[in-house]
């Protein structure tokens, strides 16, 4: 048993004259629930066909499941994969089109049920495929890559297209699948819609890699600093003076306090404003950290690589 589930170096693939994956090195420790994000041609759809079989590599090496990506077939009967919406019969209802979908491929039918469940479609397994709504369908998409039991899940984009609560049940489903076990690799365009649920973030561009790494440690480095609240206003200044005895950096907004984020990250900035806001016998009423920049930094990490 590998402890990385996929591991490749210097994977590229030309079309012609164009370049959709550069050279990328991408390392994905088993049951990590990975964001695969980047712009729309960024190469996400190329890099997981790859890793898939479905699209040969112009150079590059490594191993999926331990398996040689040379040699998809030995690993792809452990790899659950959503890349288009599968041509499900219109006029069978969601569970009938899982069991043809089983038999051909020889898996087991008796999960479905439970499947349809995790998926969100417990009520609605019997009701014909055509009435679904479009967020239904891309469920029952995962349900089907789920049928044989994967240890490695590739979805491509799956909340593509959906209205805001299909992505909501999207993200809801992504969180599900993180408490399974399974590794998981879901591509997206949007670094927020990711990263709620993905513990683990590969951030592309023009198909060569600009960030890898837990997702945490991204949060963390993005931050520019925390919102301290106290519970009491008139403890503000009193505050920001304990603060910046400590040898913090610190801005008074209005009502709140901006602590920048030192060099070992915002978590440790987090717990020395609480221990001297607790030693002072105050109560905070906000300590957050500010997320906004982490967009900011991800598209500052776009814009750097040339765009
Ligand atoms: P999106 O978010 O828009 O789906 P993506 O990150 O998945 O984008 P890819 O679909 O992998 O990006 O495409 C990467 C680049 O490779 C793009 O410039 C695309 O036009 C090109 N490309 C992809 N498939 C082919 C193909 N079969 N023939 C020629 N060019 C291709």
């Amino acid at each position: 048993m590998t402890s990385t589930a996929v591991s490749v170096s210097g994977l590229t693939k030309c079309f012609g004259a164009r370049t959709a994956v550069d050279n990328l090195d991408l390392e994905l420790p088993c049951g990590v629930v990975a964001g695969f994000v980047g712009p729309n041609g960024a190469g996400k759809t190329t890099t997981m066909a790859m890793l898939l079989g479905l699209v040969r590599p112009t150079a590059g090496t490594g191993a999926v499941l331990g398996g040689s990506i040379t040699t998809p077939a030995a690993y792809l009967q452990r790899v659950g994969a959503l890349l288009e919406s599968p041509a499900f019969y219109a006029s069978l209802s969601g569970a009938e089109n899982l069991r043809v979908f089983a038999t051909v491929a020889g898996q087991s039918i008796g999960a479905i049920p439970e499947l349809l469940d995790m998926v969100g479609l417990g009520g609605r397994g019997d009701d014909r495929y055509r009435g679904y709504s479009r967020g239904m369908k891309q469920r029952l998409g995962i349900a089907a890559a789920l049928l044989g039991d994967p240890e490695l899940l590739i979805l491509d984009e799956p909340a593509n297209g959906l209205d805001p609560q299909g992505v909501q049940d999207m993200r809801s489903l992504i969180g599900r699948l993180a408490g399974t076990g399974r590794t998981v690799l879901v591509s997206s365009h949007d670094l927020s819609e990711v990263e709620q649920v993905c513990d683990w973030l590969v951030l592309i561009d023009t198909g060569r890699s600009l960030y890898q790494g837990p997702t945490r440690a991204l949060l963390d480095g993005a931050s520019a600093g925390l919102a301290v609240v106290p519970e009491r206003a008139r403890d503000l200044s009193v505050l920001r003076d304990l603060l910046v005895a400590d040898g913090h950096h610190v801005v008074l907004h209005d009502d709140r306090l901006v602590v920048q984020a030192s060099s070992t990250g915002i978590r440790d900035v987090a717990a020395s404003v609480n221990r001297a806001a607790f030693a002072a016998e105050m109560v905070l009423v906000e300590l957050s950290p500010l997320r906004t920049t982490l967009e900011d930094s991800y598209l500052a990490m776009v814009h750097g690589a040339g765009r």
